[in-house]
């Protein structure tokens, strides 16, 4: 591992860009997004590398490597601030579920260039009348020839409007009972059957969209995990998804949510301290609480990816994802807190840059326990999956 190590810091020491080395742009395969040159450059170097996804077989644009050098891996890119050259649906959701679900033919046609990062991927789940109901999806697919024609509508589809395919769950079978009937569908949105529509928030931006199908085509080789099986295949790639945001998913991530806190030096600056520590003894004492949320939360990251031999861990990443959703809001609402009046800022010359984000975040950061799955949907998973109890 020694020898691993060397080769990796002489490596990364010589290839990554100085522009890389610190926090910025991170691409997630967006065509339609332009990237700066070293960007750019850290992208191909690392790809050519099989390291935008270091756990993956070397056919199809990995490295192989074994988990304790991928540990290694993150540990030097720590080292010198280098960012992850690449993010996002490609590598972290779909990609994952080619490999383990995907056909021979299809592991060949899509996985070297989602780990090249030859395109962003939006993600097709949910529905106006389908959320956590998720099974209650209605968009169809027909197959027609050696394609499916797909018509109906999803929503919350986020970056849609960057996105050059997407994965949709579809109906392909209405007589079948609703959990069956279901397939897993790769689609290319850059054709006229499929329009995106920016849905605008309060704060003005549009990140989310709604996608509507209108005789859109996907190939018929393009259902991933088989035919009327994408329940399974589907739920297999939100724990990829959950295993993401819980930072505990070893191919593609690093780290993950809540698993570094500055909160105690930004809270400290904010307030008045008495002999160097914060003088109000109720923030101190949900202060240290949260420190303690934090370091068990990073503590299990690492429990669940030493005790598990899969790539995502299977009903655990709910539990995980759940507990680094509220460490993160605890943590939003602990710097609202000791911003005061200051802390409620939205716009205006009356707050500085730090105060309006402070407050942005406390509100975007509420959507950590709904995407992804709802909280009661994680806690009724965790129930019944994790402790075993009745339904
Ligand atoms: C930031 C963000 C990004 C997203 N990105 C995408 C995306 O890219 N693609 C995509 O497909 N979707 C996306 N979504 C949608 C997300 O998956 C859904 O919002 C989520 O699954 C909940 O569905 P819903 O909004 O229809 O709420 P509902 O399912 O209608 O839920 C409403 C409330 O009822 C509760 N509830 C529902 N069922 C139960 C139950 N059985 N037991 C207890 N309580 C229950 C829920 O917990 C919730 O509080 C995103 C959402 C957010 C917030």
């Amino acid at each position: 591992m020694d020898d691993f190590r060397a080769d990796t810091r002489a490596w990364l020491d010589a290839n990554c860009p100085p522009g890389a080395r610190r926090p910025g742009q991170v691409p997630w395969g967006s065509s339609r997004i332009e990237l700066d040159p070293d960007t750019r450059l850290w992208l191909e170097r690392m790809a050519e590398r099989g390291w935008t996804v270091p756990t993956w077989p070397r056919e199809y644009g990995g490295a192989e490597l074994t988990r304790g050098e991928y540990t290694v891996l993150i540990e030097e890119l720590k080292r010198i601030g280098a960012r992850t050259p690449l993010t996002g649906r490609g590598v972290n959701y779909i990609g994952p579920t080619i490999l383990e679900l995907g056909t021979d033919d299809q592991k060949q046609r899509w996985l070297p260039g989602i780990a090249r990062g030859e395109g962003g991927w939006a993600m097709g789940y949910s529905e106006p009348g389908a959320g956590s109901d998720l099974a209650s999806l209605s968009l169809r697919a027909v197959r027609q020839g050696d394609h499916y024609v797909l018509n109906g509508r999803k929503i919350w589809t986020s970056d849609a409007m960057e996105s050059d395919y997407i994965f949709v769950l579809a109906r392909t079978d209405p007589d079948l009972p609703k959990h069956q009937g279901i397939s897993l569908i790769l689609v290319d949105m850059d054709q006229p059957g499929v329009q995106v529509r920016p849905i605008r928030l309060i704060s003005g931006a549009s990140p989310f969209n709604e996608t509507l199908f209108e005789d859109a085509v996907a190939s018929a080789s393009d259902v991933i995990g088989g035919v009327n099986r994408g329940w399974t295949a589907g739920k297999r790639l939100l724990q990829f998804e959950r295993s993401t945001h819980a930072g505990i998913n070893i191919s593609g991530s690093q780290g993950g949510r809540a698993s570094e806190s500055r909160l105690p030096e930004q809270v400290k600056r904010r307030v008045p301290l008495r002999d160097g520590r914060i003088a109000d003894p109720v923030l101190r004492a949900r202060l240290i609480r949260h420190e303690q949320n934090v370091h068990a939360q990073r503590l299990t990251q690492r429990r669940t990816i030493e005790e598990l031999q899969a790539r995502a861990p299977g009903f655990a990443s709910s539990a995980v994802k759940l507990t680094g959703a509220l460490n993160q809001q605890e943590a939003d609402e602990l710097l609202v807190s000791a911003l005061g009046t200051r802390g409620v800022g939205w716009e205006g010359d009356g707050y500085t840059a730090d105060e309006i984000e402070a407050t942005r975040d406390w509100l975007r950061q509420k959507s950590l326990t709904i995407a992804g799955g709802t909280k009661e949907v994680q806690l009724n998973i965790v129930a019944k999956r994790v402790l075993g109890l009745p339904d």
